[in-house]
């Protein structure tokens, strides 16, 4: 890693786009990644940010995210999910593995919209 610059990202909670995953889902805890942003249904920032293994599952979609472009891994995501389901999904488990690579978070630095 190096000293590579670090991947920015957000976090919003209360989205509506994550309250329809959570919906549809059936989930009460629900974190969907879209570009370079978290979004959180039924759980707080602070949460996520504690809680390192599920931090690190979202962080690598973040890095997906990055390394594919927004349309082109929304596309395979799609086609991934229709042909192996989500838990064979190659992003789901890419992202699964990371969550046990100690300091993968650091990689990566919050951006809050709320300012001090
Ligand atoms: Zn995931």
């Amino acid at each position: 890693m190096d000293h590579a610059e670090k991947i920015i990202f957000r976090i919003q909670e209360d989205a509506w786009i994550s309250s329809l995953a959570a919906y549809v889902l059936k989930g009460k805890k629900v974190a969907l990644v879209i570009g370079n942003c978290i979004y959180l249904h039924g759980t707080k920032e602070t949460e996520l940010l504690e809680s390192t293994a599920w931090l690190r599952h979202e962080l690598m979609h973040v890095q997906q995210y990055k390394k594919e472009g927004i349309g082109w891994f929304l596309i395979q995501y799609g086609w991934e999910s229709i042909r192996k389901g989500y838990w064979n999904n190659r992003y789901e488990i890419e992202a699964r593995d990371a969550a046990k690579v100690i300091d993968f978070e650091k990689k990566f630095e919050v951006v809050s919209r709320r300012r001090s």
